[in-house]
């Protein structure tokens, strides 16, 4: 009996003292997750979580990947110590059942019964949204140490994978920015950039194209090594009053989402409700905003992997700062009419106002993220077997055809974007192939890649290559405003040709894992000059290189000759200089481009290039087109500068730039920038009158002022140039394009749309259109659709067909943009003025008009001459 009762204590003193050795997230920043006031930066983050490994069995921390600004992202595993000691077992059964090839019915039931659930808990991407990153190390704290029943069986039952921080930069940069305001005028103040080293708040854009690098790290982790049933990502943004939006998401339903999905994310949405609910937190909100269209998020892309996708958006009020709101400043409703203050079917408990500090969003989360752990696991083996079941049933769609597969030609406009379509779509866990021998199929081109329709992704691919037809939504005759982009087709936005085969066919192929670029050739011996072709997007990569190396860089003004061969007008060239042709093979092999020596420099006109002194305006407010932009430049490796609205105002442009760049913003924001008393002295107003004067300056004096999107409405308002926004003065209920791809037709025998393919495709989100021949953005009264001459002085370089504008997404009001013009090339003094009216690099996505962009840049400086 005494010695019982001795081993029962030693027994409990080390329980105890195990508990006591597992750190609290307090120990380690000071302070405890959502005290006014502070916020902890991803060192302190990191070290906790690095402490949590070392203290306990129950968590196992991994470097999964650099982010943009080369910090390196972790993800913690954390479960019981039984389940962390087979983790390889529980992986493999995760990721069979996911991709569900080669399993019956029966070997499911048993996976399923064997396995556990995989729930994806992140610490949200927006980093101004500051409550979630705060909220993981606690919630990671919780799920290894507590030993309550409920917590022991999710342990048992259930695999959390976490990554703390998915977006460490912009976390150090927004924590940085509200430590150096604390305690002065400015301690809520916006931020003067985006939060991110590129993309601010687009990095929750960027879940099928992955060009940043943190999107392709996580990537790996839910598409190739994990495959979690459940992917559960938080946010900030609830639409006030309400303190946290919560699924089941709004209408519409994209089509492509397997049924079975729905109804799981509605199982998790009401568990989640329900949980909010027996706590006794009010202002739980469902069915209002968010949608289930689009595909590109981090909730929204595993729709289409058969993943429960969920979001929730917790209130926010401004960092670590306290508000206590009153009643009064509550809106009485919201903004799809629901009342604010009576319960209602999916806002049954309305959040009345009082505190919220940094702590309230904490605890809601932390509800949230317990709610979704808990019916993780009390429905383990559903999540398990239902994944296998949406695979599996994506897996017999597909072979009975239509579409059984689509190819993708050898023969393309642009072959290195048709692979780095195939890329992306592989980091997307897309199964891919690769024909190794001429096949035929339905008659159709037939070549490289094929696609085949029997795999679980099968709603992925779909989605990804077939063109969206989103639904006329509409309140007493105005436009419901979609969640997001309403079409996205990403064969047409890269210009990439894809073919679909309806019937069943045989062919020889072998699976791709990486598929890679064809060197580019380039013939021995000795040449005068090399020809490269001006199709191919990474031809810029080339002569950027070249540009940097010195040598002479040009294109054909003309048609040219070369061999036997005729070369079309725009044809790239160098001239043979002091180790031109080891730079060339270089850049062939690296770059997949093929190189045509010519025996003799051309003797036809040539567009001689510069490499551009170029400025690249950059806005205090932070705009995300700028972001893109940069990217894309150094992508492209363009030379450039950034150039803020002081250094706009000091003049004198045309000495520092030969090529001024403004991203898409309209002219207010341009010109105003932050209003005085938001924001610290420094980052107050905008350009400026004087900013305008400064750039027309520049361009009259010979300077190209390219202006994107929205931007090109400064030129229309302020250079006094005969062209003018029809969409300026439109109501929604009459014009109305949120974000779709539009047909658009180029005149690609100008310098501008060299390289491109006559039918263009344009990502047009609430763009402008011009009409030619009248100036000013202010009059309406225009017969739409009306044709005009261009003056001597505007050259048309792309405009929107007569009719069938709408390629993919939603389009309300096609009238007002037939035969309008879309890119415009403006004389204006001894400078031009490059009007490009659509998103040409939107979201790092539109690689079929990248071009717009380079040779609007190349184009402005260069020179016309005729070798001696
Ligand atoms: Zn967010």
């Amino acid at each position: 009996m005494k010695r019982a009762s001795l081993v029962l204590s030693m027994l409990l003193g080390a329980g105890l003292l195990r508990a006591a050795e597992i750190p609290t997230p307090k120990s380690v920043f000071g302070f405890r997750p959502g005290d006014d006031y502070h916020l902890a930066n991803y060192a302190q983050i990191v070290e906790y979580y690095r402490k949590l490994d070392a203290a306990s069995d129950r968590i196992r921390v991994l470097e999964i990947g650099p982010t943009a600004e080369g910090r390196s992202l972790i993800l913690a595993v954390i479960s019981s110590e039984a389940n962390m000691a087979k983790l390889e077992r529980y992986r493999e059964i995760s990721r069979r059942l996911a991709l569900a090839r080669g399993v019956t019915d029966e070997e499911a039931r048993a996976l399923a019964r064997e396995g556990k659930a995989i729930v994806w808990i992140d610490g949200g991407l927006h980093a101004s949204e500051v409550a979630h990153a705060q909220h993981t190390p606690e919630l990671a704290w919780k799920v290894a140490s507590e030993e309550s029943d409920e917590m022991k069986r999710i342990r048992d039952d259930v695999i959390l994978l976490q990554v703390p921080v998915m977006n460490p930069d912009g976390l150090d940069i927004v924590v940085r920015w509200y430590n150096k305001n604390r305690g002065t005028p400015y301690e809520t103040a916006p931020l003067p950039e985006l939060y991110h080293k590129y993309v601010g708040h687009d990095n929750n854009r960027d879940w099928y194209m992955f060009n940043m690098p943190e999107s392709r790290n996580v990537a790996r982790y839910l598409y190739d090594l994990w495959f979690p049933q459940i992917v559960y990502n938080h946010h900030q943004s609830a639409p006030f009053p309400a303190r946290i939006f919560v699924p089941p998401f709004d209408d519409p339903m994209n089509p492509n989402i397997p049924p079975l999905f729905m109804r799981g994310i509605q199982l998790v949405g009401h568990a989640m409700t329900n949980r909010f609910e027996a706590e006794g937190k009010s202002g739980v909100i469902s069915r209002i905003g968010f949608d289930t269209w689009w595909n590109g998020g981090l909730r929204t892309a595993p729709y289409f992997h058969n993943q429960i996708g969920i979001l929730t958006e917790t209130a926010l009020y401004r960092y670590a700062h306290p508000h206590t709101y009153q009643p009064s400043e509550l809106p009485k409703t919201f903004s799809n009419g629901w009342p604010t203050d009576q319960p209602t079917t999916y806002y049954a408990n309305p959040w009345k106002g009082g505190w919220w500090g940094l702590r309230a969003p904490i605890e809601y989360m932390l509800t949230g993220s317990m709610a979704v752990l808990d019916i993780g696991s009390k429905y383990r083996r559903d999540w398990l077997y239902n994944i296998y079941q949406m695979g599996k049933w994506a897996i017999e769609a597909g072979q009975k055809g239509g579409p059984f597969a689509y190819v993708i030609p050898a023969e393309q406009w642009d072959s290195n974007t048709a692979v780095r379509l195939i890329q992306v779509l592989r980091i997307g866990g897309v199964e891919v192939h690769r024909a190794t021998a001429a096949f035929t199929a339905e008659g159709k081109p037939t070549g490289s890649y094929v696609i085949l329709m029997a795999q679980p992704f099968h709603a992925y691919v779909r989605d990804l290559v077939e063109p969206q037809r989103y639904p006329d939504r509409k309140l007493n005759g105005v436009p419901l405003r979609p969640y997001d982009m309403t079409g996205w087709t990403l064969s047409y936005q890269m210009g990439v040709n894809v073919v679909t085969v309806d019937a069943p066919f045989e062919a020889p192929l072998e699976q791709v894992d990486k598929p890679e670029l064809r060197p580019g050739r380039v013939p021995a011996g000795p040449a005068a000059a090399y020809a490269f072709t001006h199709r191919k997007n990474d031809s810029f990569r080339a002569a950027s290189r070249l540009l940097a190396a010195g040598d002479a860089v040009c294109w054909a003004a003309e048609k040219i000759a070369a061999g036997g061969r005729e070369l079309e007008a725009g044809t790239m060239i160098v001239l043979a200089g002091n180790g031109t042709q080891g730079r060339v093979e270089t850049a062939a092999r690296e770059l997949g481009i093929d190189f045509t020596p010519l025996d003799a420099r051309p003797t036809t006109p040539l567009l001689r290039l510069r490499a551009p002194r170029l400025g690249l305006y950059k806005s205090w407010l932070g705009n995300m087109d700028e972001g893109w932009t940069r990217w894309l430049l150094e992508q492209f490796e363009f030379p450039y500068t950034s150039v803020a609205d002081a250094d706009l105002r000091k003049g004198d442009l045309k000495s520092r730039f030969d090529v001024i760049v403004l991203p898409s913003m309209t002219p207010e924001q341009m010109v105003n920038g932050w209003p005085e008393g938001m924001m610290p002295p420094e980052y107050v107003g905008g350009m400026g009158l004087e900013g305008v004067a400064a750039i027309k300056e520049f361009v009259k004096a010979g300077g190209t002022l390219v202006a994107m999107d929205l931007a090109g409405d400064l030129v229309a308002n302020e250079l006094n140039v005969p062209v003018r926004d029809v969409l300026a003065s439109t109501r929604p209920s009459e014009f109305y394009c949120p974000g779709s791809l539009l047909r658009v037709q180029i005149d690609n025998t100008h310098p501008i749309a060299w390289g491109m393919e006559r039918d263009g495709v344009a990502f047009f989100v609430n763009s402008p259109a011009y009409d030619i021949g009248r100036g000013g953005t202010r009059e309406s009264g225009d017969a739409p659709g009306e044709e005009r001459p261009a003056p001597r002085n505007v050259r048309v370089i792309a405009r929107y067909p007569g009719k069938n504008v709408l390629l993919s997404g939603w389009l309300l009001g096609e009238q007002y943009l037939q035969n309008r013009a879309a890119i415009l090339e403006v004389a204006v003094g001894k400078g031009k003025a490059i009007l490009l009216g659509f998103r040409t690099q939107f979201r790092g996505q539109p690689h079929s008009t990248f071009k717009l962009l380079f040779n609007s840049i190349l184009y402005g400086p260069a020179v016309r001459e005729v070798l001696p």
